[in-house]
């Protein structure tokens, strides 16, 4: 078993070799030494991290403006990409389901007559993806 770290250094519940390196390869966690990962991220946390983002957006899906009950996540989680919220975009379930692992320009590029502010969500993929890079 391998001891795991939270962000702040507490103990967590141990887990199995494959899972540790499946989070470190995911950029979501460090060796310390080789029995120890510290997680980059708190594992808690998602559901807040998800509150914060519906909350930012109003609730309103940024990809075409309907009511949002989903957050999608910029830089895919199987990608690497955080759960934080500057990672997040309040989405439709309709969006989230059709974007599906596609790159969010890619997204964008189709749905840019629907999309009720471009520039803005411009911003936040360029801002989301310079984060992802900085971190990894
Ligand atoms: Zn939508």
């Amino acid at each position: 078993m391998i001891r795991v770290l939270n962000v702040d250094g507490q103990k967590l519940t141990p887990c199995l070799l494959h899972r540790a390196w499946r989070e470190v390869n995911r950029a979501r966690a460090i060796w310390i030494d080789e029995q120890t990962i510290q997680l980059l991220y708190n594992p808690f946390s998602f559901r807040e991290y998800r509150k914060a983002a519906l909350k930012r957006d109003h609730y309103t899906c940024l990809w075409c403006g309907r009511p949002a009950t989903t957050v999608d996540h910029i830089v895919p989680s199987s990608k690497g990409g955080s759960d934080l919220p500057q990672n997040l975009l309040a989405s439709c379930i309709e969006c989230n389901t059709k974007r599906g692992n596609r790159s969010a320009f890619s997204y964008l590029l189709e749905k840019v007559l629907s999309v009720p502010n471009s520039l803005k969500l411009c911003y936040r993929i360029i801002k989301a993806k310079h984060n992802h890079r900085r971190a990894n």
